[in-house]
Parts: C-alpha cells; structure tokens; sequence
C-alpha cells in the first residue's frame, strides 16, 4: 500500500497495528503523514499551544526503572521542596500567567498522601488553576482523594505495551498493574495522561504495539518521550533503535489517531533531535510545557544526560519557550486547557 492508502486504512480499519508498522517502516514518502497530523491539529487546535509549567518538586525516588538516571541510589545529590517552596513557585507562575501547573516527582513516600493533599487544596484555593499530578503509582482510594483535594490531570505513562519487558525495566512491577492505575485514575474524574518511552523496545512490532495500546486508552493527554540513555543506570552506552525520524514520526501518527487529545512536545525529543521540540509543534503538538522550577534544583532532576535549561531560570525558559512557539508559526495561549474528549467533532479523513 502507498502511504496514501495506509493512511485511509488508519483512520478507517479496526486493527491499525499492522498498518501503523507499515507506516512506521516506510522509507520514503512520508510528507502525507506529517501533513495529515499538521491538518488534523490545525483543525481542533487552531494555531494555539497551551503552555502548562511544570515544577519538579523532589528528585528522590523509590523506583530503580532500569533507564532513568532519578532512580533510587542513582544520584549523589537530590532535593526535596517544602509545601511552602512549591506554592511560592506557583505563585511566581500565576503572576507570570500559567492557568495550569504540573506537579512531577520521583515516587517519594517523604510525602505523604495528606501532604500531597494539603498542597493540592492550598493550590486549589489560592491559585484558580488547573493541577496536573505526576508522581507515580498509588491505590484507587488515594487517587481519589487527590481528585477531591483538587487533582484535575494525571499523568502516568505505561512506558510499553509489551509486558515481559516492563517486568525486565521495573523492578517488581508489572504491565497489568499499571494499566490498572491508569484506569483507577480515570476512575476517580481525574483527567489522565499517559504514554511510552519510544525506543525504550528496539523492536519496530512494539512501537506500533504502543501507539495502538495509547489510542485504545482514549487520552485526554497523550505524553511520550524518546528514551536517551543514562549513564548511571543498567541501560548505560544504549542507542536510539532507529532513525530519530521515528520518534517525529510516531508523534504525527498518535495525532491522527487521537484528534482531540492534547499531545505536548517533550524536552527530551530536543536531545535526540537539536530541533526535536520545533518539529513537533509544527506537526502534531500542541502543549508546551516550560520548566519552572528553581534553577538551583534542575541539575539533580536530571532523568537522562543533556537535559536543555538546567541553567535558566523560569522567566528565561517562558521567553524561550514563546519565542519558540512563534518561530513556529504558532501562539501561545495561557488558557487552563482542559480535556477535549468529550468534545463532538467531525471525522477526520484523508481526502480522496
Ligand atoms: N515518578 C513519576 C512516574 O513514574 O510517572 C514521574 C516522574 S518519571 C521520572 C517521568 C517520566 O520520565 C517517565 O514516565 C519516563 O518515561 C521518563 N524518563 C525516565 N527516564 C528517561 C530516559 N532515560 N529517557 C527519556 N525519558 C525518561
């Protein structure tokens, strides 16, 4: 099949992993995809990027995930910030006009759910703003109590779709019992966000696995990253699978596939790619997610080497960020942007 056919076989036929891994192994041809994902963007989107501030509030984590240079031991130095250190943070936020925040950490029972709690309210109260939580794994009741404390996104990533390699990555944890979390996230009216590690499988059968896996979840955020290799973790010295290509190329492809969820273009596609983050918004992103934590934490909230702006401060990082969006033919907005799931638009179809 051409890459036309393919792509009116994606957006028509039930099984789409056969026909994304033809996607994903074309050599050539390949304009109609990102032209696809830039249209369908275009046209739920318009030309706005939601900016969201993400504050990583402890580096510390209990998990050993086989690639993550966070990982328990792994660092010699870490930091954990104070309730009061995370609301002044927002504060700073708010005044620079973030309508969303997103809390990210290690797995770090130094918190307790109520702390966690406490700081959502407070948040909540003070700030008006959208929450969006990413700190792990927790029991169904404990979702919920975020989500009455005033949690309305969480993002989790399943990381991959194939179940005897996330028991290799994870110690002690399994593929079931995080999808599991998902749902229980979703249960609880939380908004959930979710996704893979691309590349993290250097089978392509697998990659192709994950993005059917991500569209069947039915996102309102769909968070993916390509996997860049931590020297102090087991995945030391480990390449990117496949042309960095790919990794643009699945992003376009989910955005097909999921019209309505919000797809940010992550920090780590910038170390694989030097205009990763560009690429994206020109194609299928539109989320950007500015790092506002304190400059003098970023060094240690280093999950692979090359992490860009551990030397700015948040206003540097917001000027960057904008001036980016625009060199990118795109705007701003500073709107709380919440899921569009619910949303009915027309179908989206690759004409004839
Ligand atoms: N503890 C929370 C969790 O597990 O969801 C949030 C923090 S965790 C460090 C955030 C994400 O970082 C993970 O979901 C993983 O996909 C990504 N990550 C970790 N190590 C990475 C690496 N070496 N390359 C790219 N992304 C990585």
């Amino acid at each position: 099949m051409n890459t036309h056919n393919l792509l009116r076989a994606l957006t028509s036929e039930n099984d789409k992993t056969p026909i994304i891994f033809e996607l994903l192994n074309l050599k050539s041809d390949t304009d109609q995809i990102y032209a696809l994902a830039k249209a369908t963007r275009d046209r739920v989107f318009g030309n706005k990027i939601l900016l969201r501030g993400i504050i990583e509030f402890s580096s510390f984590c209990r998990c050993r995930c086989s690639y993550c240079g966070i990982g328990a031991g792994r660092r010699k130095s870490g930091y954990r910030m104070t309730k009061e250190e995370i609301l002044e943070q927002c504060a700073d936020g708010k005044q620079a006009g973030y309508a969303t925040f997103v809390l990210q950490s290690g797995e770090d029972p130094t918190y307790s759910v109520k702390d966690i709690c406490d700081i959502l309210s407070e948040i909540h109260n003070r700030f008006n703003v959208a929450v969006t939580l990413s700190i792990g794994e927790f029991a169904p009741q404990e979702y919920a109590r975020f989500h009455a404390s005033g949690c309305d996104r969480y993002l989790l990533r399943f990381e991959t779709s194939n179940a005897s390699l996330y028991a290799a990555l994870h110690e002690g944890q399994t593929l079931e019992s995080r999808l599991e979390c998902i749902e229980n996230i979703k249960k609880s009216g939380i908004q959930v966000g979710s996704g893979f590690l691309i590349g993290i499988s250097p089978d392509l059968n697998d990659l192709a696995k994950d993005i059917a896996l991500t569209t069947t979840l039915a996102l309102d955020m769909i968070g993916c990253g390509p996997f860049i290799a931590d020297n102090d973790t087991p995945l030391a010295g480990r390449s990117f699978p496949w042309d960095p290509e790919i990794a643009l190329r699945t992003m376009a492809i989910l955005r097909i596939l999921n019209p309505l969820s919000h797809i940010p273009s992550t920090t780590a596609f910038d170390v694989l790619i030097p205009t990763g983050r560009d690429e994206l918004l020109k194609s299928c992103a539109n989320v950007y997610m500015p790092n506002i934590t304190r400059q003098k934490y970023r060094a240690d909230y280093q999950l692979y080497p090359g992490k860009p702006g551990i030397d700015e401060d948040c206003s540097v990082s917001m000027e960057k960020a904008i001036a980016r969006i625009r060199r990118c033919g795109l705007e701003p907005s500073f709107v709380r942007g919440d899921s569009l799931l619910k949303t009915t638009f027309p179908n989206f179809m690759v004409d004839k």
